[in-house]
């Protein structure tokens, strides 16, 4: 038996259905579960002491490529749109390989946990140089945080009127054996499992209908979840319209790719019934504010989804767009997005938290997850408020107005994975050092 007691946490803020606020109580994690919640527990355990902290449910992030924390502020695609970016990023993934991705993964779940994050998904869509989704699954087990991997592809190159180069496309045939490999070696189905497998055909721009379709139907057969980009920008909707004479709300639904055990990223530009039609099939939305920005796709319509009663959750997207990953700023990105969009109420800070937290693991099917309640798992973020940046604040509880935007401990699964604001799994300035020359070495320096 494996327990730890969080001792007299100032705010505890559970995202249960009452939407519960509890303060100075303990929380005993036993087994990897939430045990206790209450004042004055006991423990044969570890004691943390949380007297100046606000703790939350671990943030869910539901949209990343985390290789590309390789190729953050690259010249050439920091001021570029979607498919211009794209274009200059193609030719520099191509030359990554296992080890690039092994690192890269580390490296950017690490900066997500420090930033909140207990269950990050991932979204790996090019295999260069013998590189397999196995590489980023190793590195999230070393790390020890939650991890929903999903086995992407591209099979559409420029020769036959997609986006990515040909050097960079796989045969539909051998794609999909791939995903049955790693479903079959890495995904667990059961409750509390720390490595899910999804199914994620990069985006309708680079792969056929027919992977589409038969990626709907391996997802199914197997019972994984899956997942894309859809509706990102303007040139992603006129990419639909002359392709596939459609909305891509319409395109998805005609695919299969609408349901609880599907998600998209961003959705930028989804019409009012495309959200009815995700509403109506509980189709999931993962929504990247920061990315958006910053490739100035918009604003995408999270207040209105969220009214219609879509799952929403948040990505911070792969790091050559946002570029940063900090995930509890991407959620305060999100707020303030829908306040530019709709007003001052449009968002409030502990809405935008629970997309999150509890938003982003329903998106992700953890009904197991996402709240500080007993017997949900054991992932919790604890925000110290006692710092520089809340000092001041008369609503400490409202981490996403006044900060912070590290956590000073992070728990996974019961185990201890950030204490006091550094790594504790794994060494980390080891994994930064390989990183570093990493990118030298792709950027002509090394
Ligand atoms: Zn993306």
């Amino acid at each position: 038996m494996s327990e730890i007691l969080i001792r007299n946490a100032r705010t505890v803020l559970t995202m249960d259905d009452a939407e519960t606020k509890l303060a100075d109580v303990d929380i005993l994690l036993r087994d990897g579960v939430i045990a206790e919640i209450g004042p004055r527990l006991e423990t044969v355990g570890e004691v943390v002491d949380a007297r100046h902290c606000v703790v939350t449910p671990g943030l869910v992030n539901t949209h990343h490529h985390l290789y590309q924390g390789l190729t953050k502020a690259v010249p050439g695609g920091q001021d570029a749109l979607l498919f211009g970016w794209l274009q200059t990023l193609y030719p520099i993934w191509e030359r990554f390989g296992p080890e690039e991705f092994y690192v890269s993964a580390q490296v950017g779940l690490a900066e997500l946990a420090l930033s909140g994050c207990t269950l990050s998904s991932d979204h790996l869509y090019l295999y260069p140089n013998g590189a397999r989704l196995d590489d980023s699954i190793a590195a999230a087990e070393d790390l020890g945080v939650r991890f929903h991997a999903t086995r992407g592809s591209m099979s559409i190159g420029v020769s036959k009127g997609g986006l990515p180069p040909d050097s960079l496309v796989e045969q539909e045939s051998a794609i999909l054996e791939d995903c049955i490999r790693v479903i079959d070696a890495f995904h667990d189905p059961s409750e509390g499992a720390m490595v899910r497998v999804g199914v994620a055909p990069c985006s309708p721009f680079s792969v056929s209908r027919e992977l589409m379709r038969d990626s709907a139907i391996l997802a199914r057969d197997k019972g994984v979840m899956m997942h894309t980009h859809l509706a990102e920008n303007d040139e992603d909707v006129a990419y639909s319209l002359e392709k596939f004479g459609c909305r891509p709300g319409q395109y998805a639904e005609d695919l299969g790719w609408t349901g609880p055990d599907v998600w998209h990223a961003h959705c930028v530009k989804l019409d009012g019934k495309e959200i009815d039609l995700f509403a109506a099939t509980r189709t999931g939305v993962a929504h990247c504010p920061c990315s958006n920005c910053r490739l100035g796709s918009g604003i995408a319509p999270v207040r209105a989804m969220l009214d219609a009663g879509v799952n929403v959750g948040l990505g911070v997207d792969g790091s050559a767009s946002n570029d940063m990953a900090n995930l509890i700023g991407e959620a305060r990105q999100a707020m303030l997005l829908q306040r530019v969009q709709n007003g001052a109420d449009a968002m409030s800070a502990r809405a935008a938290l629970r997309v999150a937290t509890r938003g982003g693991a329903e998106v992700l099917g953890r009904h197991d997850c996402g709240q500080v309640v007993i017997g949900m798992r054991a992932d919790l973020a604890l925000w110290d408020v006692s710092g520089l940046g809340s000092a001041g604040s008369w609503d400490p509880a409202a981490l996403l107005l006044a900060g912070p935007q590290q956590v000073r401990h992070l728990f996974v699964e019961g185990r201890q994975v950030v204490r006091d604001g550094r790594i504790a799994t794994i060494d980390i300035e080891a994994a930064l050092r390989r990183h570093r020359e990493m990118a030298r070495t792709l950027a002509g320096f090394g």
